[in-house]
Formats: structure tokens, C-alpha cells, sequence
């Protein structure tokens, strides 16, 4: 029995951070990713365990400061604080009052729940079907715009990808979208379904984007800028 997924931890220089290792049937070559909260090292199916050793080693001067960022990431998640369309918003747990009440003045979501841990869980569960409930509204109204045709439209909660489409024209969506400023989901979806035309990261491609969202590098840009605030977790705190 081979096993797909190892975790191990790793020391450099007195920094200690987690690593999942995991083998791809779809890898040539081993990968190295930096999520919020861990490295992630990616081996081509039958690759040796010692392939990722050597990856990490190779790589040394990037996985310390990786690490050194996710220490960081870690000692200053506060769960009492989340991005919200692109802004910074308190989550209050409280007594009494609606179960879920937004406080647009203070930027406050007000839960019904016991302690923080709760109501940010509340939180995140609304906020998933808000997104979803955003994402319908406008794939629908950029597929009239760019005249092409969505088979499937997914939502889900992903580590580290916002946005991908299939073959068949299906597209999918990560749900943390709606933490992000309007501007930028909107940016993600014009991405993939421009994606329904050319399915690739070709000139024509990037033209099909720039024509419909001129801001696009910088909506990108907003998004590798705060990803890891954005992944941070709802439901295990
Ligand atoms: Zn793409």
C-alpha cells in the first residue's frame, strides 16, 4: 500500500513549519507550493520520499522565508477577523438578536453563538451561500456579454486555486471569492469564462480578458497580495 499523502515537519534553522507531501500520477517532476498554513511538495507518482528532501534543500532560501511567513500567518490569525468584498470585518458573537445580522456602519457580523469559534463557523457557512448565490448572478450576466455557454457551475472551498473551468465548459468557482472586493470575483469569472474560448494562456487569450476587464493585472494583483487572509479557516478553530 503506497501512501498519498505524508506529512512531515520540517526544521530550518531553528523555524519549524509543516510539509504535506503528496504523489501525482499527473507530476513529472517534483513541486514545491507554499499554502497559508504549510509547503506543500508535490512527487511524480514513483518518485522516492528523498526527491522531496533534495526539492527542499534545493530551494532552501524560499522555503525558509515561506516558513518564516506561514509562522507569521499563524501567530497573527485572529478568528474574531475577516475579509469581507475586499474589506476587513469583526465577528461578534453575541446573546441575543438575529442569528446572523451585518453592521454595515462598523463593519460588524453580529452571530447568535457561543463564543468566537461559532459564530466565525456561522459566518463562513452564510458567506459560502451568499457567494455562491453572487457567482450564479454573474456568470449569467457575463455569458450574455462574452456570448458563450457555461454547462456546470460548481462552488467550492479550495486551498489554493479561485477558479478553473473543463472541456465540456463546466467552471468552478471557490467560494472565498465573496471575501474579496466585487471587482475581483468579477475579474475570476471573466478569467474562466474566457477560458470557454480559448483553453489555454495564449495572446488571444489574455486579449479576450483585457477586452472585457482592462484592470485585470491589478485585480490579480490584489489576490496573490492578500490569498493567505483570504484561506484562512471558518470551521476548525
Ligand atoms: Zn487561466
Amino acid at each position: 500500500m503506497v501512501s498519498v499523502s505524508d506529512k512531515v515537519r520540517l526544521v530550518v534553522e531553528g523555524v519549524e513549519c509543516w510539509a504535506t507531501v503528496r504523489r501525482s500520477r499527473l507530476a513529472r517532476r517534483p513541486k514545491v507550493r507554499a499554502l497559508r498554513d504549510q509547503l506543500e511538495v508535490v512527487l511524480p507518482w514513483r518518485a522516492p520520499m528523498r526527491a522531496a528532501d533534495q526539492l527542499l534543500a534545493a530551494n532552501r532560501g524560499w522555503v525558509l522565508r515561506h516558513m518564516l511567513r506561514i509562522a507569521k500567518e499563524m501567530r497573527d490569525f485572529d478568528p474574531a477577523s475577516t475579509y469581507y468584498l475586499g474589506e476587513q470585518w469583526r465577528i461578534e458573537p453575541v446573546d441575543t438578536g438575529p442569528l446572523f445580522a451585518k453592521d454595515v456602519e462598523t463593519k460588524t457580523f453580529r452571530v447568535k453563538a457561543q463564543g468566537v469559534s461559532a459564530a466565525r463557523a456561522l459566518v463562513g457557512r452564510r458567506l459560502r451561500a451568499e457567494a455562491k448565490a453572487s457567482l450564479i448572478l454573474l456568470v449569467h450576466e457575463w455569458e450574455t456579454r462574452m456570448g458563450v455557454k457555461v454547462s456546470t457551475l460548481t462552488v467550492r472551498d479550495q486551498k489554493s486555486k479561485w477558479g478553473s473551468c473543463s472541456q465540456k465548459g463546466g467552471v468552478n468557482f471557490n467560494w472565498r471569492l465573496v471575501l474579496a472586493p466585487p471587482e475581483v470575483m468579477q475579474a475570476i469569472v471573466v478569467h474562466e469564462l474566457a477560458h470557454l474560448v480559448h483553453l489555454n494562456h495564449s495572446r488571444d487569450f489574455w486579449a479576450l480578458v483585457a477586452h472585457h476587464d482592462s484592470e485585470h493585472r491589478k485585480h490579480e494583483k490584489w489576490l496573490k497580495d492578500h490569498q493567505h487572509r483570504l484561506m484562512e479557516p471558518f470551521e476548525t478553530v
